[in-house]
């Protein structure tokens, strides 16, 4: 029996079938039978590609309906097999057709046409008819906020575009609804406000199904009278890279529960790994916290432990709950494997004991020996299966020097320093579940007092990766500016790209506790960031790419100091002074030739062509029309002339404009603008996008997720302009906004006066 379903198995592999499918095809005879009958008639070549396995995933979808009459059955295999049907909803529509005609036979064009085979939904196309639906959910947006039903608007999208990807729609109508709550002031305030984002942090004395978990009288009586019976909480990240968005996360939950809680936090740092740890990371972690607004009631370094960690596992071999194992890695899994006892497992205490201090003495190589905790090779959970409590490394340790050569484990370290530090609350994220176990027997063992441990998800925003392995190859490879690039998702690179704090606490406010998928959209940060600097941070004018305007009916040496508001809806900000000059910039992108009904900036008077016939002849009228638009707190000005370079006859040297000082014109569209050089600054931009294309750069395989990266992810403006006052006493890491074109801040890399940089922070989207 069991023979024959690794048979059916391996066939079904074979075809390039991802294996839990196979795995359940496998199981079921006719299931099995009808798969293997629509993957032979689909006729592909298994290339082990993604595409292989959609196939298969989509025959084996369309076999297991349960009204897929037989007729055109291989037609429709065949069109899956050569691709022509690629997604769940095209195989949604060519069944359902196939159902209504029940044994009928089509042409496969017919099929075609019903499973939509050549239909091309652009991400224009998603864009518009979000953007509809939700114009025409308005009401219901407004009434609902943030607890709008997003399942819906994804199923009236998908209904007048059937062949879209569900998984972007999804994406887009996110996004679109969270700037459309922006703007309706439904913002994260009031979920903040309503919403207790520790909600799901279960009690303290929720029962605790493990034995081992559980506290005598006599250690909770010890634990109350050195804590007075506050909450401790910890944050433990490892030196080995700066913090990442992932770990804001960690940080809000852990300091944010203490604080709730009135309780304490202590930042320890779980320097287990000589390897990877340096002296750069700690500082870095150290300054990372306090920027994000976070004091740590003390700092630790699990290092401080490592003498009573020895004498702790000393304790652990007298008890005969731990031996020195010299099995190397590989031969340690294949006992695990096949739930072997290591041939050393029984060996005598006062042995262990002796060969333990000659670890610690350097009288080993490194992997010679290992001390392992003495716990069931029969348990089925692997980490139960005799942990390692201590290794072998010849490596100077940037915290405890040359003292140690032997360093403890995660899993050895980790429980004891919690319970050390009598910790209430031991948050970590979900793969450490499977760590409980050996968590509390290792306390338990050692009769310790045992905090309350409890995981929650991840944090995993959209087209970035948080890896500590892949930010460090990011780094080391030279793809960005170093670990604080503005494209990085550590908390330095966010604070060098403009984030305030508060937009990172928001955001974790938001995102809240969770135990279930935690891929957030990259969006919600931006708007968290737009949200906190939108009311903050003063206006100035930068031209990207300056396009010269010459206003003719001004004198050649005209300059009238104009007072500008700091902020347009904050009066109370104050005023800047802007010179209005005959030579202005304008945003390149802001002038066209050719004049449009749609385009708002300036071009030259449109020609409107009219003609109208009588019996005899044609009349074709011309009709001149100005077009005008406003140079923003200043004049409306109108196109008059063009001039052309004499190097270069394609490009524009300038446009000739008049301007109109009554302000009697009513302009179309509103341009930012500079005055003349004299008075503006030649700036450098750098405009950031994401950095990854796809959604989840972390899921791809192999080394394919560097091919991912956004080549557009820095791009860099050399020659942009600044206005007069804002060059004047700038700093790096100052913030403003740019009128129309994003929020902006000075750069580190700035030598103020002679070169300043500035990132695009973000873009103003869902602002007006
Ligand atoms: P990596 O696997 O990328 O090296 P890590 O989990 O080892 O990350 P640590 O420095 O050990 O990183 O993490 C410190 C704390 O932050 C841990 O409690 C960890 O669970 C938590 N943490 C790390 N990454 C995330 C994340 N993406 N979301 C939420 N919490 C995280
Ligand atoms: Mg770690």
């Amino acid at each position: 029996m069991a023979q024959l379903y690794e048979q059916r198995l391996d066939k079904l592999l074979s075809f390039g079938m991802e294996e839990k499918l196979a795995k359940t095809a496998a199981r079921n005879e006719k299931v099995y039978s009808s798969t293997l009958e629509a993957l032979k008639s689909a006729s592909f070549v298994n290339d082990g590609s993604q595409q292989t396995k959609n196939k298969c995933l989509l025959l084996y979808n369309a076999v297991i309906h349960p009204k897929l009459p037989l007729t055109n059955r291989n037609s429709l295999f065949l069109m899956i097999g050569d691709e022509r049907i690629k997604t769940k909803a095209q195989l949604d529509a060519a069944i359902e057709f196939l159902v209504s005609i029940g044994e009928e036979k089509v042409e496969e064009s017919i099929l075609e046409q019903q499973a939509g085979v050549g239909v091309i939904v652009t991400k224009e196309d998603i864009c518009e008819r979000v953007k509809t639906v939700l114009d025409e959910n308005h009401n219901q947006v407004q009434m609902k906020g943030s607890h709008t039903n997003v399942g819906l608007l994804v199923k009236q999208v998908l209904s007048s575009l059937r062949f879209a990807d569900a998984k972007l729609v999804r994406l887009e109508v996110e996004r679109q609804l969270q700037d459309l709550l922006n703007h309706l002031s439904l913002s994260d305030k009031d979920e903040e406000e309503n919403v207790d984002p520790f909600a799901g942090i279960p009690n303290i004395m929720a029962a605790r199904d493990l034995e081992t978990a559980r506290n005598t009288p006599e250690l909770l009586e010890r634990h109350r009278l050195a804590t007075g019976g506050k909450v401790i909480c910890r944050f433990p990240p490892e030196p080995n890279g700066f913090l990442h968005i992932g770990h804001a996360k960690s940080m809000f939950l852990n300091f944010g529960y203490a604080q709730k809680e009135n309780g304490i936090c202590i930042l320890r740092y779980d320097d287990t790994n000589p390897e990877a740890e340096r002296e750069e990371f700690i500082k870095s972690i150290e300054e990372s916290v306090k920027w994000l607004g976070y004091e740590p009631s003390k700092i630790t370094f699990t290092s401080d432990y490592f003498d009573q960690l020895y004498e702790l596992a000393v304790e652990l071999i007298k008890r005969d709950k731990a031996y020195v194992c010299h099995l190397k890695p590989d031969e340690i899994s294949q006992y695990r494997e096949k739930k072997q006892d290591s041939p050393w497992r029984n060996r005598p205490i006062e042995e262990s004991l002796t060969l333990f201090e000659d670890m610690k003495f350097g009288k080993f190589e490194e992997g010679a020996a290992t001390l392992r905790m003495k716990i069931d090779m029969q348990h089925p959970n692997p980490c139960m299966q005799d942990p390692i409590a201590y290794r072998i490394r010849y490596k100077r340790h940037p915290h405890s020097g040359d003292r140690w050569c032997i360093y403890p484990s995660y899993d050895f370290a980790h429980c004891i320093v919690d319970s050390l530090e009598w910790i209430t609350h031991s948050l970590c994220t979900l793969e450490f579940e499977i760590r409980r176990d050996s968590y509390y027997w290792l306390l338990a063992a050692l009769d310790m007092y045992r905090p309350f441990v409890w995981e929650f998800s991840r944090l995993v925003v959209t087209h970035t990766v948080v890896s500590k392995r892949k930010l460090t190859f990011l780094v080391d490879k030279g793809y960005v500016r170093g670990w604080d690039d503005p494209r990085m998702p550590t908390l330095m690179g966010l604070r060098r790209r403009g984030f305030p704090p508060e937009a990172l606490r928001k955001f974790c406010a938001s995102v809240g506790v969770t135990r279930g998928d935690n891929l957030i959209g990259f969006h919600k940060l931006e708007n968290a960031c737009r949200t906190c600097l939108d009311p903050q941070v003063f206006r100035r004018m930068c031209v990207l790419e300056p396009l010269k305007v010459v206003i003719e009916n001004l004198p050649k040496d005209h300059i009238e100091w104009l007072q500008v508001p700091n902020h347009p809806k904050d009066e109370g900000k104050g005023t800047h002074k802007s010179p209005f000059t005959k030579e202005v910039y304008i945003e390149k992108s802001d002038f066209r030739l050719q004049d449009e009904k749609d385009f708002f900036g300036l071009a030259p008077g449109k020609v409107s062509l009219v003609s109208f016939s009588s019996l005899v002849f044609t009349y074709i009228l011309l009709f001149p029309c100005q077009k005008t638009v406003l140079l923003r707190y200043a004049y409306p000005i109108t196109a008059k002339d063009i001039k052309w370079s004499a190097e270069d006859p394609c490009r524009i040297e300038s446009v000739v404009v008049s301007y109109d000082p009554d302000k009697t014109q009513k302009p179309k569209g509103v341009l930012h603008w500079v005055a003349s050089n004299q008075f503006s600054t030649s700036v450098e931009v750098r405009l950031y996008n994401n950095l990854f294309l796809s959604e989840q750069p972390g899921l791809i395989k192999g080394d394919a997720w560097l091919d991912d990266i956004n080549p557009e992810s820095e791009v860099v403006k050399e020659n942009a302009l600044l206005e007069y006052d804002a060059a004047q006493n700038i700093n790096p890491g100052d913030i403003f906004q740019f009128e129309r074109l994003g929020f902006f801040c000075c750069d580190k890399d700035s030598t103020i006066p002679t070169r300043v940089v500035f990132n695009r922070t973000v873009t103003l989207k869902g602002i007006r």
